[in-house]
C-alpha cells in the first residue's frame, strides 16, 4: 500500500545507500506486514506510506490513502502539520473505527529528516484488549456492577472537592437513603427479585436528577445522593420528599408487586460539618433517626441528634461491659397448668445487671445487642446460668419442668450460631428438658430456621416454641407451614380476652389451627382472673403464663436455707404461684 509517492521515496533512499532492488522488495514486504500501523507523512500531510495494518486501522483501501477520505485519515493529514512543528516525539491514544470494529491505537509520531526530506513516521499499536481490561478495571473499581451507579469513593471525591473548593456555589446537600425492610423482601421474595428491585430502586431515586447531582450505590440497600448545587434547604425537602413519594408506589417485579419505602437522613454544606466524613456521620445519624420512628421519611441532621447518639453509645458501651463481665442473670417465669395448677415448666428471662447495680429488663437492651452482634454471647451466659442453676430449678419447679430459653429471631436463622448453641444444649446432659422460643417471624421468611434448623434441634430432643404468636408478619396459613410443638399467643390478645369478641375468634381460630397440627397452645400474660376464667370457660386452652400466676422470680429468693423434702417442693412451687396470685394487686417480693 503505497502510493507513487512511496516508490519514489523509498527509491530515492535505497539508491542513496546503495540498496539493491531485491533488498528493497523485502524491506517493503518487512515494512507492509509489521503487525503495527506504520505511516509516513510528508510537510503537506500526504501520505508516502501506509503499510497494510495502518491502512485497515485508518479504513484506507490499498493504493488510495490519498484520495480515500476517512475520518481517521483526514485527522492524520490536518495533524501532521502541527506534529512535525512540535519537533519530537509525541505519543497519543487514537479511537478508531474500521473494518476491524472499534479499536483504540496507541500512536507514535516522530518527527525525521530523511535526506532532505521533513517527514512524520507514525507508528500505532493496537491497544483495545488492554484498554478494555482497564476500562473494565475502572468500572469495577468505581462502579457498581448491579446498578451500574458510581461507588462510594465516587462521591467521596465529589464532595471533598467541594469542600475544598469551599466556594459561594459550592453548597450540597448529602442524602443518605437506606432501603426499609429490605432484609423482608430479599427473604420473602427471595435474593433475585431483591436485586430487580434495588436496580428499580435506582432508577426511581435517579429520575429527575441534574447533571450535576450525584446518586452511588454504596452498599446493599444504601445510597448516597449528592445534591449540588443548592439553595434553601426547603428546596432540598421538598425535592427529597417528591422522591419518598415516588418509591411508595409499588414495583412490579417479576409479575410480584413490591412495596418498599426508603428513610432518608440528609446533612448540608458547610452547616453539617467540614468534610465529606462528617457529613456522611451526620446524614447516617438523621437516617437512623427516620428509621427508629416510621421509616419511610427523611429528616434533617441536627445537634440534638449528635447527642442522641453519644447516649446510645453510652448504653452500647455498658451493655458491652456487662457482656464482658457477665453481670447477667436469670429470672424464671413459670408456665403453669390452668386446669390443674401444676408448673408445667419455666422461662428463663434474662436480666442485665447494670453499672449502677440495678436489674434492666430486656427490653432495653435485647434489640441492642441482636444489633450489636452481641446476643449470641448472653444467650450462651442464659444457659450456663440455667445448667448452674439446675438442682435449685429441680428443687423448686420439679424434675419435669421444661426450661424455655428465648432465641431472636436473627440468630434463630443463623447456623453459625444455631449449630454450637445446639451442641451445647446437648452437652447439657439434659437437652429433652429444653424448649427454644423463637419470634413467628423466623419461620415466616425464606430462612434456614424450618428447614435446616429444626431438624437439628428436633433430633437432639429440644422442643420448639413461636413465641408472641399473632404479631409478627405471618398470617394465620402460615401455621400450616410450620412445625413447632408450642405456640405461645401474645399477650396483646390475652389482655382483656373477657371483653373483647375480637380477640376471642382470633384465639379460637388459633386454637383449632394449633390443634389440628398437634401443637400445644399457651395463653401469655394473663394479668386477671377474669381472663383466666374466661380461658378456662370458653376455649381449650390449657397452658397460660402471667403476672396472674407469677411474675418472673430469681431462684434466690426461693432458696430455702435448709435443703428440702421432695414432697415440701411443689407445695413450695404452689406456694409460689399462690402468693403471686394473692399479691398480685399489691406489691409482690417477686415482682420485677
Ligand atoms: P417474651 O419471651 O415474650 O417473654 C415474656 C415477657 O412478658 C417477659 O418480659 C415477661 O416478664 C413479660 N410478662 C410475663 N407475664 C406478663 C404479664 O402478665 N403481664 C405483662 N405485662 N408482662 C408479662 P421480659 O422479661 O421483659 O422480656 C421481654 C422480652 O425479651 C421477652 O419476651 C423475650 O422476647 C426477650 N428476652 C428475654 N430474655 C431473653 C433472652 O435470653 N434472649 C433473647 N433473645 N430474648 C430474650
Ligand atoms: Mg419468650
Ligand atoms: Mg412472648
Amino acid at each position: 500500500m503505497y502510493s507513487s509517492d512511496h516508490f519514489n521515496f523509498l527509491a530515492e533512499t535505497s539508491d542513496d545507500r546503495g540498496t539493491t532492488q531485491a533488498e528493497l522488495r523485502f524491506l517493503r514486504s518487512v515494512v507492509s506486514q509489521l503487525p503495527s500501523g506504520v505511516t509516513v507523512q510528508d510537510e503537506h500531510g500526504r501520505f508516502l506510506l501506509v503499510n497494510d495494518a495502518a491502512a485497515l486501522q485508518l479504513g484506507a483501501a490499498a493504493n488510495s490513502v490519498d484520495v480515500v477520505s476517512s475520518p481517521q485519515l483526514d485527522g492524520r493529514r490536518d495533524g501532521c502539520r502541527e506534529l512535525l512543528a512540535r519537533g519530537r516525539t509525541v505519543i497519543s491514544e487514537e479511537k478508531v473505527t474500521s473494518t476491524l470494529g472499534a479499536q483504540t491505537l496507541l500512536t507514535a509520531h516522530r518527527p525525521l529528516r530523511i535526506g532532505d526530506r521533513h517527514v512524520l513516521l507514525s507508528s500505532s499499536a493496537d491497544i483495545t484488549e488492554q484498554k478494555e481490561f482497564e476500562d473494565q478495571l475502572f468500572r469495577a473499581a468505581y462502579y457498581d456492577e448491579l446498578t451500574g451507579l458510581p461507588m462510594r469513593r465516587v462521591v467521596e471525591h465529589r464532595a471533598n472537592h467541594l469542600v475544598r473548593r469551599g466556594d459561594i456555589d459550592g453548597r450540597f446537600a448529602l442524602a443518605f437513603l437506606d432501603l426499609d425492610n429490605f432484609k423482608y423482601i430479599n427473604d420473602y421474595y427471595g435474593h433475585a427479585t431483591g436485586d430487580a428491585l434495588l436496580i428499580e430502586f435506582a432508577k426511581r431515586i435517579g429520575r429527575d436528577l441534574r447533571e450535576t447531582d450525584l446518586l452511588s450505590r454504596i452498599s446493599g440497600d444504601e445510597f448516597l445522593l449528592l445534591l449540588h448545587p443548592i439553595d434553601r434547604a426547603e428546596e432540598v425537602a421538598e425535592f427529597l420528599q417528591d422522591m419518598l413519594n415516588r418509591l411508595n408506589a409499588p414495583f412490579f417485579i417479576d409479575g410480584a408487586e413490591v412495596f418498599a419505602s426508603a428513610s432518608v437522613g440528609v446533612s448540608l454544606f458547610p452547616e453539617h460539618g467540614a468534610s465529606y466524613d462528617m457529613l456522611r456521620h451526620n446524614a447516617d445519624l438523621a437516617m437512623y433517626r427516620v428509621k427508629n420512628g416510621g421509616k419511610g421519611a427523611m429528616a434533617f441532621f441536627s445537634s440534638a441528634m449528635e447527642h442522641e447518639a453519644l447516649a446510645r453509645m453510652k448504653v452500647e458501651q455498658s451493655l458491652r461491659s456487662a457482656i464482658l463481665e457477665k453481670r447477667f442473670c436469670c429470672a424464671f417465669q413459670t408456665k403453669v397448668d390452668i386446669r390443674t395448677e401444676e408448673i408445667k415448666g419455666i422461662e428463663a428471662l434474662v436480666r442485665l445487671r447494670d453499672n449502677e447495680g440495678v436489674i434492666q429488663a430486656p427490653g432495653s437492651f435485647i434489640n441492642l445487642a441482636v444489633e450489636l452482634g452481641l446476643i449470641d454471647e448472653l444467650t450462651h451466659l442464659v444457659l450456663d446460668e440455667i445448667v448452674k442453676s439446675i438442682d435449685l430449678i429441680n428443687e423448686t419447679f420439679g424434675h419435669s419442668a421444661t426450661i424455655s430459653i428465648n432465641v431472636a429471631a436473627k440468630q434463630a436463622s443463623n447456623l453459625d450460631f444455631m449449630r454450637p448453641f445446639a451442641r451445647a444444649l446437648e452437652n447439657t446432659g439434659f437437652p429433652k428438658r429444653f424448649m427454644v422460643e423463637v419470634t413467628e417471624d423466623a419461620f415466616v421468611t425464606r430462612s434456614q430456621f424450618q428447614d435446616e434448623i429444626v431438624p437439628l434441634l428436633r433430633e437432639i430432643g429440644v422442643a420448639i416454641s413461636i413465641d408472641d404468636f399473632g404479631i409478627g408478619y405471618s398470617s394465620l396459613s402460615a401455621l400450616a407451614d410450620i412445625t413447632a410443638d408450642e405456640i405461645k399467643i401474645d399477650r396483646s390478645f390475652i389482655t382483656d380476652i373477657h371483653k373483647r369478641p375480637r380477640s376471642q375468634g382470633i384465639l379460637r381460630a388459633i386454637e383449632s389451627l394449633s390443634e389440628a397440627l398437634g401443637m400445644t397452645v399457651i395463653a401469655e400474660g394473663i394479668e386477671s382472673f377474669e381472663e383466666l376464667a374466661y380461658l378456662q370457660a370458653a376455649t381449650k386452652i390449657r397452658y397460660a403464663q402471667g403476672y396472674y400466676f407469677s411474675r418472673p422470680i430469681f431462684l434466690e429468693e426461693l432458696k430455702p436455707v435448709t435443703p428440702l423434702a421432695s414432697e415440701a417442693r411443689m407445695s413450695l412451687a404452689s406456694r409460689a404461684v399462690q402468693e403471686n396470685r394473692q399479691s398480685y394487686a399489691r406489691t409482690s417480693q417477686y415482682r420485677r
